[in-house]
């Protein structure tokens, strides 16, 4: 099953002379259960693509579907729930929230969705992230990869059927980033998660099943099935 589908994505900032195709006629999907890297040079459109696929941003024009649901189709409180309920992200800036502790951010997802923590679950994730008692602190006392463990700690607890981390290892030392492209390996072959994540390191594209290359907003390698994807 495809957990998400992407048709004739575009998305354009700026205007004039200063207009820029972030995406451009991008057509992609994603299966249920897979781990997909998305490759390519800054300013491809990498960002952009994960944000539109996340609910987070829309496009000028093209369609997102999440499941069986057309993003541009949905009203806000509808999105909210998508989001809140079936999305994980991994933003690439963190966005932890600075007056909650570590373990406190880490478990917001599903204190806002009314949930419990699966303890096995937790602890697998808590021992894999390797915070120890880092747990305590706030965002400003922790190192930069401290905090981007804490963000994919963050975005995995619940489960979310798809997640989408954008370079969330970009700030880790090889160690800490083996375990948590592990523990997104876990995600995927343990619970089906379907994982997303933008990536520059090859060595971290070899833990996913696919990689996708982007290029000027373009999708210019990695379509699985060009007759299928690529709606030309
Ligand atoms: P990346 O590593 O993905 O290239 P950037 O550092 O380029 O990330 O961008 C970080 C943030 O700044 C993103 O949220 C992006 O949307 C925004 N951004 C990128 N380029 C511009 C720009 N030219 N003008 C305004 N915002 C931008
Ligand atoms: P990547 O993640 O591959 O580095 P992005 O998706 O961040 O690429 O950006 C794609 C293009 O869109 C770049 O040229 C970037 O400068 C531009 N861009 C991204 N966000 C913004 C923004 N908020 N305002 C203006 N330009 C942007």
């Amino acid at each position: 099953p495809v957990a998400a589908r992407v048709r004739h994505l575009t998305k354009t900032y700026g205007a004039g002379a200063a207009l820029v195709r972030a995406l451009d006629d991008v057509s992609l999907d994603l299966l249920a259960g897979e781990f997909t890297a998305v490759m390519g040079p800054s300013g491809s459109g990498k960002s952009t693509l994960m944000h539109c696929c996340a609910a987070l941003d829309r496009g000028d024009s093209g369609e997102v579907w999440i499941g069986e649901r057309e993003l541009g189709r949905l009203r806000d409180a509808a999105l909210t729930r998508l989001r809140r309920d079936e999305i994980g992200f991994v933003f690439q800036s963190y966005n932890l929230v600075p007056t909650l502790t570590a373990e406190e951010n880490i478990l917001l997802p599903l204190a806002i969705a009314g949930r419990r923590p699966d303890r096995e679950w937790f602890a697998s994730v808590i021992g894999a992230v390797r915070l120890g008692d880092r747990l305590r602190h706030k965002p400003e006392e922790l190192s930069g990869g401290q905090q981007q463990r804490v963000a994919v700690a963050r975005a995995l607890v619940s489960r979310p059927r798809i997640v989408f981390a954008d370079e969330p290892t970009g700030n880790l030392d090889s160690r800490s980033g083996a375990e948590v492209l592990q523990l997104l390996r876990r995600s995927v072959d343990e619970f089906g998660q379907t994982v997303v994540m933008v990536t520059h390191d090859p060595v971290a594209a070899g833990y996913t099943d696919r990689v996708v290359f982007l290029g000027d907003g373009r999708v210019v390698d990695g379509l699985r099935d060009p007759t299928r994807e690529q709606v030309l």
